[in-house]
């Protein structure tokens, strides 16, 4: 099976009827680059850049994080590179930032919220991404948006450090999207208004399910509540899909369900844009979307949304597109 992989590392990701979609990764480091491109990534789905700033005692520079964004720009020689603004708090914690102790740090003071009031840091990782980005095919994203407002006000400091930098004489990208992870259920909800002010959306089903459901997703004592084919998650998902298209936009998923073997047809008949997943996921994917219709995969949509259980949605699933 390996050798049957290893045939795909140059291919496009086409399905039987020719539809093509983007299997990208999700990487934490600079060297994780080496990996994608061995299993065949189309691009960076998601730069988790917060691995910069653990394990060490004190902020990284802005050189020193420019010195990263640009390796990985660089090592994908054009392929696209969806950097996520850092998102520290609940599960990663920076001890340096002597951040009180909160009774629920999922729901806490983390990533976008603690970068839009600790902005020397926020403003900082920006002027590093956007020194980087005329190195290569640079998108940025913001985690843990909840509102439109949130969005907004990230969005306006970036511009505003971009045209600074320029000011300065500083050359930077023309063309970076800006967009953001749809990881809480309100935008999900409202992915309507927020279509129309983003780039993309990326879907952060990680977080998404555990809002969804109320289940906390380091807790095994709550894990048979973590749904990921519960056909509400599959419902939110398809409204951000829908919103995106509708203004003309792309929706990717970061989160873990964007590589699962059952999950893949439903998202394809849903119709994502681009899958990101841990890189040793990307060949045995490939493999199966070849092998699938994006048509047969989106007349199974609506029914799958009528139905009511995880259990019934996986065993329809596995019996249509033939999974064992
Ligand atoms: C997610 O929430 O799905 C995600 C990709 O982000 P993380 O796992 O880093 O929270
Ligand atoms: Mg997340």
């Amino acid at each position: 099976q390996k050798a049957e992989w290893a045939k795909l590392v140059n291919e496009p990701t086409v399905t039987k009827d020719g539809q093509h979609v983007e299997l990208a990764a999700n990487i934490g480091t600079p060297d994780d680059v080496k990996g994608v491109l061995e299993n065949g990534g189309e691009a960076v789905g998601l730069y988790r850049t917060e691995f910069l700033y653990m394990g060490r005692d004190q902020l990284p520079t802005e050189d020193e994080q420019f010195d990263a964004y640009k390796a990985v720009l660089e090592r994908m020689e054009g392929k696209p590179v969806v950097v996520r603004t850092l998102d520290i708090g609940g599960d990663k914690e920076l001890p340096y930032l002597n951040l009180p102790k909160e009774m629920n740090p999922f729901l806490g003071f983390r990533a976008i919220r603690l970068c839009l009031e600790e902005q020397d840091i926020f403003r900082t990782q920006l002027r590093a991404l956007l020194r980087a980005s005329s190195y290569g095919n640079l998108k940025i994203m913001f985690p843990m948006i909840a509102t439109v407002s949130e969005f907004r006000e990230a969005k306006a400091i970036l511009l505003e450090e971009k045209e600074k930098l320029v000011a300065n004489g500083v050359q930077v990208s023309n063309s970076i999207e800006i967009g953001m992870m749809v990881e809480i259920p309100s935008t999900a909800v409202m992915a309507d208004q927020f279509a129309k002010e983003v780039d993309f959306f990326s879907i952060g089903t990680n977080d998404l399910i555990q809002y969804t459901m109320a289940a906390d997703r380091m807790n095994e004592r709550v894990s048979y509540l973590y749904q990921p084919y519960n056909p509400a998650i599959l419902r939110l998902i398809s409204m951000v899909i829908d919103a995106a298209h509708k203004e003309g936009k792309w929706a990717g998923m970061c989160g873990e369900m964007a590589g699962d073997q059952i999950a893949i047809p439903l998202l394809l008949g849903l119709g994502l844009d681009e899958f990101s997943m841990s890189a040793t996921s990307i060949l045995p994917a490939r493999t199966q979307i070849k092998e699938l219709s994006k048509e047969q995969a989106q007349s199974v949509k609506e029914k799958v949304l009528a139905m009511s259980t995880t259990e019934e949605v996986v065993e329809f699933v596995k019996e249509t597109f033939h999974i064992s």
